[in-house]
């Protein structure tokens, strides 16, 4: 079974766990790490001959259009993490959509296909958000992979499904309406509770071995693993910010060790992009994407 690899593209110094230590209106002054790392996880794909989703954050994108062409001119599926990477349990129903609205727009405008998935930052869907998925329908997502099963100070809702589950519009006429995929990161049952394995600091501190685990577990379960991971956890170089211990500890472990482990990952297991998986159309590499932009006026006239 192929399971689902996912990369949350954004900036080291956008994680929420810095949010209070990094402002906003800093991000700007900030040296970009992200392209570099990113790469190397696309090489590490070829080499695998694996496919895999990128979330691209809005404000990232912008900044790195090539690197999203190139992620879909090597065979990969973009999708959304948003644009300003707010929480969704921060923002009410209106702010929440404006903002996957302009992260959509922007992503399919610069690679001149549709954007199907979306993640919201930090798995912020919880139980104070009971609107967000409906608003992911009406604006024209398939899937998503926002709410994770967990118990966890920033995130998660502990009895939501382990296994994908599908979300109807309730606008939708009975039988005929259109529904929505969510697709939970993957847990381990264990003690009577979801353990989080699927990825991140999860990834980097605990041994690879138990994720294999998870993986062949969530498998005969009859289900893929939904996998994540971020480009700056391969990016042990990355400046030192300030903050709360726990946060830093949960940015920093593992670092050094996060490309070799998912290599090894990239070996035991099979993975692919969340599209492939549902059967969606292609991201086509489109020549036209790239020549899209209208020649200046003087030379047409
Ligand atoms: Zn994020």
């Amino acid at each position: 079974m192929r399971n689902l690899l996912t990369i949350d593209v954004e900036e080291y110094f956008q994680v929420e766990g810095f949010a209070d230590v990094v402002a906003r209106d800093t991000w700007d002054r900030r040296e970009s790490r992200v392209a570099p790392p990113t790469r190397r996880i696309l090489d590490l794909l070829d080499a695998a001959r694996q496919k895999a989703t990128f979330f691209v954050l809005g404000w990232t994108a912008e900044r790195h259009p090539a690197l999203v062409r190139e992620i879909v001119a090597r065979g990969h599926e973009v999708a959304s993490h948003g644009y300003s990477h707010q929480m969704a349990d921060q923002q009410g129903a209106r702010d929440f959509r404006r903002d996957v609205r302009k992260g959509k727009k922007l992503l399919e405008d610069l690679i001149g296909a549709s954007v199907s998935g979306y993640r919201a930052p930090s798995f912020s869907f919880t139980d104070r958000t009971p609107w967000a998925h409906e608003v992911l329908l009406e604006e024209g997502f398939v899937y998503s992979s926002s709410v994770f099963p967990v118990r966890h100070d920033r995130y998660g809702v502990p009895d939501a499904p382990r296994h994908p589950w599908e979300v109807r519009d309730p606008n939708a006429e009975s039988g005929a309406g259109k529904t929505l995929l969510e697709l939970p990161p993957l847990t381990l049952r264990a003690f009577g509770q979801n353990l989080p394995v699927a990825g991140g600091g999860y990834m980097r501190l605990f041994p690879g071995a138990l994720m294999s685990f998870a993986i062949r577990r969530m498998n005969a379960e009859g289900f893929p693993a939904m996998v994540y991971l971020h480009p700056w956890e391969l990016d042990p170089g990355q400046p030192r910010l300030p903050g709360r211990r726990m946060n830093r500890f949960r940015h920093y472990v593992g670092l050094a060790s996060m490309e070799r482990k998912l290599a090894t990952l990239m070996e035991r297991h099979a993975f692919t992009s969340v599209a492939q998986h549902l059967g969606l159309a292609p991201q086509k590499p489109a020549a036209a994407a790239q020549t899209t932009v209208s020649p200046p006026l003087s030379s047409v006239v």
